[in-house]
């Protein structure tokens, strides 16, 4: 097994860690790392594909386990829907083997670039939140390698404590090896999506409430940079899957050509030089305008059919689009909140960051609904993401801000998405989570792992451990 000790980032550019990186391939990798581990003195985390913001898959002076090369489909069914991968398989190879077939993952994250170990990990949602649920919803087993050595297979049925614990348990339980999903039958590369422009935060809740039962997907973008009556307003998309039978020819929208965006703007700019482009925007000042911009050309309802490809991972299409935010990158502050309270605490928060001159540049609105994984960042309710643009000057009251945040939404019964926030504190964490998760996750966590070896900084975070 390779090994270097390489400096790695989280996924918006705003911390580093330097680490001991060493490339899994097999499970008897992944077991001789926490024997060397354990021997060494260190502790490991498990990398995907680094997308998360914040520090779930950083690891300050230990090892981290690169499971990107771990990417094999295993089994596919096109009859039945179900997929046996490794767990280093990414959101973008599954959907590209399984669409034609006329599946499609039944939840995603605004990015395919993701591996199932860290969906699995963070339990990731999908615009289909309030719906669908979690992807552990549609996991029918998977197997794991624990730090004790032991290979362990979980299905909802088999070893269920740890199922339900270790999806969720942002990677500190196990290393998932492979994972069995079953996957959606669609009839139709495309949906349909209406669009429905909100003036301000009532209605843009409310608007999310009674639409959701509607669509297959809904979400929001939130103007973050609108104050007074207009605060909180933004556009709408609600989506829904073509019935059987109305495209009347499913094979061409299935066509991978059909799915994804082309690789140049206007057939002459690349995509992978925008980001410079958008750099000159990313202001208080710039990103005011671009957003009143975008709420002007809103205004129309309207209606229009897009690409699974297209609707889900637009971000994606812009490559590196995060460094448009310069060199301290950005935070993503996501809070979910009850419905009852989610338009008090949204308006403290969106009126407090407009106060402090630290507006976020855009926000991302959703519906959810509970679920029954031990670590649930879910609520029946919404979630508000924003991201913040850090910079050395802002770094500290950014930080501060945050934390103020986090004491609004904790005390309205909110709660937190640990691919997200990088500024929560152990206190936070253990307040929203209570004290008997808590009790159940460290008991979990002793049998999984009874030397402590695996350990994140997100871990060390939350969960208040020093080195
Ligand atoms: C542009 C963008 C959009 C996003 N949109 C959404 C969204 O809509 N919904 C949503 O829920 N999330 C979203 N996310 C967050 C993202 O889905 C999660 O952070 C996800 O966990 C990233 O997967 P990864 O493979 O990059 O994992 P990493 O970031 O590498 O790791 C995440 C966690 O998983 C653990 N892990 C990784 N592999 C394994 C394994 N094999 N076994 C055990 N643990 C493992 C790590 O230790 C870490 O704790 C988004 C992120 C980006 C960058």
């Amino acid at each position: 097994m390779r090994t270097s000790f390489t400096q790695l980032e989280n996924f918006g550019h705003s911390l580093r860690a330097h680490a001991y990186v060493i490339k899994a391939r097999t499970k008897e990798d992944v077991q001789s790392v926490f024997q060397l581990a354990k021997e060494k003195n260190l502790t490991v985390t498990a990398r995907g594909a680094g997308r998360s913001y914040n520090d779930a898959a950083l690891n300050s002076g230990g090892i981290v386990l690169d499971t990107s090369a771990w990417n094999l489909i295993q089994e596919w069914n096109p009859y039945t829907g179900q997929v046996r991968c490794e767990a280093g398989v990414t959101l973008e190879q599954l959907w590209q083997k399984v669409e034609s077939d006329g599946w499609w993952p039944p939840v995603v994250s605004g990015t395919m670039k993701t591996t199932l170990g860290g969906c699995l990990s963070t339990n990731i949602h999908g615009k289909n939140n309030f719906q669908m649920g979690p992807i552990g919803e549609h996991v029918l087993e998977f197997t794991a390698i624990l730090p004790t050595g032991a290979e362990i297979t979980c299905s909802p049925k088999l070893n269920a404590d740890l199922f339900y614990g270790m999806i969720s348990g942002l990677g500190m339980l196990g290393i998932f090896t492979s994972v069995t999903l079953q996957m959606k039958r669609i009839y139709s590369g495309l949906l349909t999506v209406d669009a429905m422009p909100v003036p301000n935060l009532h209605s843009h809740l409310l608007t999310l409430q009674e639409n959701a039962p509607k669509y297959d997907y809904i979400v929001g973008w939130l103007d973050t940079t609108a104050n007074g009556s207009s605060l909180g307003r933004g556009q709408i998309h609600g989506a829904r899957y073509l019935h059987e039978g109305e495209d009347k020819n499913p094979q061409e929208t299935f066509k991978l050509k059909n799915q994804i965006l082309p690789s140049r703007l206007f057939g002459v700019m690349p995509k992978s030089i925008i980001h410079y482009f958008m750099t000159p925007f990313v202001n208080n000042f710039g990103w005011s305008i671009v957003n009143t911009l975008k709420y002007m050309a809103s205004l129309r309802k309207h209606s229009f059919k897009q690409s699974h490809g297209a609707f889900h991972f637009l971000l994606d299409y812009v490559p590196n689009w995060e460094r448009s935010a310069g060199k301290g990158g950005l935070i993503q502050y996501q809070s979910f909140v009850p419905k009852e309270t989610a338009e008090f605490v949204w308006t403290q928060i969106l009126k407090l960051s407009l106060k402090n001159k630290l507006p976020s540049y855009l926000g991302v609105t959703k519906r959810h609904r509970p679920d029954q994984f031990l670590l649930t960042h879910a609520v029946d309710g919404f979630s508000l993401a924003l991201d913040f643009k850090v910079t050395e000057s802002n770094r500290q009251k950014l930080s501060k801000m945050l934390q103020d945040f986090d004491k609004i939404v904790v005390a309205n019964g909110g709660r937190f998405y640990f691919a997200k926030n990088s500024e929560t504190t152990a206190e936070t964490a253990q307040k929203f989570y209570g004290e008997e998760i808590v009790e159940k996750f460290r008991k979990l966590k002793k049998r999984c792992d009874p030397n402590g070896l695996l350990e994140s900084d997100l871990y060390r975070r939350i969960f208040g451990i020093s080195r």
